[in-house]
């Protein structure tokens, strides 16, 4: 096992993976831009080192400062946690040559699946079913385009190959407008992820977003810790997610995990991942994998009693996994709330001073958060300032515990969406279960017409 691990995140997630490290006797390094000086997990890791001002592109993605923090606190490993460098096939590369482990799968697998149209080749390969869509990338020509357009079938979602973060993706309804979005995708890819290759994909009109998780080792172990259901979105980023999925059958839960383990045996993927889909008429059509821990993993945890930040950590160091897939048991439900920094009608960043800060507690709930009384919401990174997670023997008592515990939560001097977060869960879509990815959006969209 690794005596020293340096984290290279920052917020929840960076105090979230230095729990695990010290639960495994691990020694921890926490990095930090300016703004970020008086964190919590900067003050509770073993040690510490000052990466750059607060831009991100100075500091938590500045890779050769990252690098010469590990070489200066001579650490054996780096964690990414999600976000910045976590999915940056670059960073992992360089991570290696310079003879650290980088807790992940290797560049080449970050390289693969980072690519969406090489990922989707991936999942056809290995039989994984994905959205119907143009075959690789989309051509330069315009008649091909609207030939492939056709053959797909209106609405057409026109997506960036490099796109991520809900980002990079429009929908089109007719070919009249088909050419001006390719045209205004293509050009916003290359600025935002400096790769302009599209594709197309049918635009599913009502599917739920879910997605399994899944672990492997570097002797072609793998196994999945069930699914997550990630439908409640606002422009196309999660607010609220839940496991297990409800309202779908377990046998074809069974079936898509196994094809989940399958193709992970097939990649040589290493470490903690997670397949996306999208859910319709009963089909799970692949969307994209994610290379990462994700923001959700405390539900899975919560339901299976397995810590995913340990294992991951376990199977980078060489580990073998010693669980078999037999032994991966859900427990219940549970229901994640990510609390942001932000006006609740405009949904923009409110960053600032946290005057009143009281977290819930009790039966069955869980806060992943970095904040505390006084501390100071920079305005240069993600709004997510918390996670709440309610976990209950079925959903009913999980709504119910997220009930308290969202009524329990105090936050002064910012604003958040933890009235959002209240009225879904006193929703009667909601609480029926199987709500689709559009409806928040029509939800918020009826609230703002009366
Ligand atoms: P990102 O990497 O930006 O998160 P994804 O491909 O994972 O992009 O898609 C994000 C979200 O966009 C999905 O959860 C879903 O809500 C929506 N979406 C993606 N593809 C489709 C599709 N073919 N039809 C309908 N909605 C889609």
């Amino acid at each position: 096992m690794f005596h020293k691990i340096l984290i290279a995140n920052r917020g929840e997630i960076a105090l979230r993976v230095q729990r695990a490290c010290r639960e495994l006797g691990i020694k921890t390094v926490a990095i930090y831009s300016e703004a970020d000086a008086h964190a919590k997990y900067v003050k509770l890791a073993d040690e510490s080192v000052c990466i750059g001002p607060p831009m991100s592109i100075d500091s938590y993605l500045n890779i050769p400062a990252i690098i010469s923090a590990a070489e200066v606190t001579n650490v054996e490993a780096i964690h990414p946690g999600y976000g910045f460098l976590s999915e940056n096939a670059d960073f992992a590369e360089r991570v290696q040559q310079s003879g650290f482990v980088f807790i992940g799968p290797n560049a080449d697998t970050i390289r693969l699946m980072g690519d969406k149209v090489s990922a989707k080749r991936e999942m056809i390969d290995s039989k994984v079913p994905v959205v119907p869509g143009s075959e690789g990338v989309l051509p330069e020509d315009d008649r091909a385009i609207i030939q492939t357009a056709t053959a797909v079938g209106y609405p057409v979602l026109v997506k960036a190959a490099g796109g991520g973060g809900g980002r990079g993706m429009r929908v089109v309804f007719s070919e009249d407008d088909l050419l001006s979005a390719v045209a205004m995708t293509k050009h916003e890819a290359e600025l935002a992820f400096g790769n302009g290759n599209l594709y197309l994909e049918k635009y599913l009109a009502n599917p739920r977003h879910i997605e399994i998780q899944v672990l492997s080792d570097s002797y072609q172990n793998s196994i999945y810790f069930g699914d997550r259901d990630c439908s409640m979105q606002r422009r196309h980023q999660k607010i609220l997610e839940e496991a297990s999925a409800p309202m779908i059958p377990p046998a074809s839960k069974k079936k898509i995990g196994e094809k989940c383990v399958e193709a992970c045996r097939k990649m040589g993927y290493l470490g903690v991942g997670t397949f996306e889909f999208l859910y319709e008429n009963e089909e799970f059509y692949f969307i994209e994998m994610n290379t990462r821990l994700q923001v959700e993993h405390p539900v899975t945890e919560m339901i299976t009693g397995y810590d995913l930040v340990k294992h991951q950590i376990k199977v980078a160091a060489g580990e073998k996994i010693e669980l078999l897939q037999k032994d991966i048991n859900y427990n219940g439900h549970a229901i994640e709330c990510r609390i942001n920094a932000e006006n609740p009608k405009t949904f923009r960043p409110c960053p600032g001073k946290v005057t009143e800060w009281h977290m819930p507690g009790g039966p069955g709930v869980r806060v992943d958060s970095h904040v505390y009384n006084n501390y100071f919401v920079p305005p240069y990174y993600d709004s997510m300032i918390a996670k709440i997670i309610a976990h209950g023997k079925d959903r009913q008592e999980a709504c119910g515990r997220m009930r308290i515990a969202l009524s329990e939560m105090v936050v002064e001097g910012i604003e958040t969406n933890l009235e959002l977060h209240k009225d879904l869960l006193n929703d009667e879509n909601f609480l029926k279960g199987g709500t689709s990815i559009h409806y928040l959006e029509e939800k918020l969209e009826n609230k703002k017409n009366n």
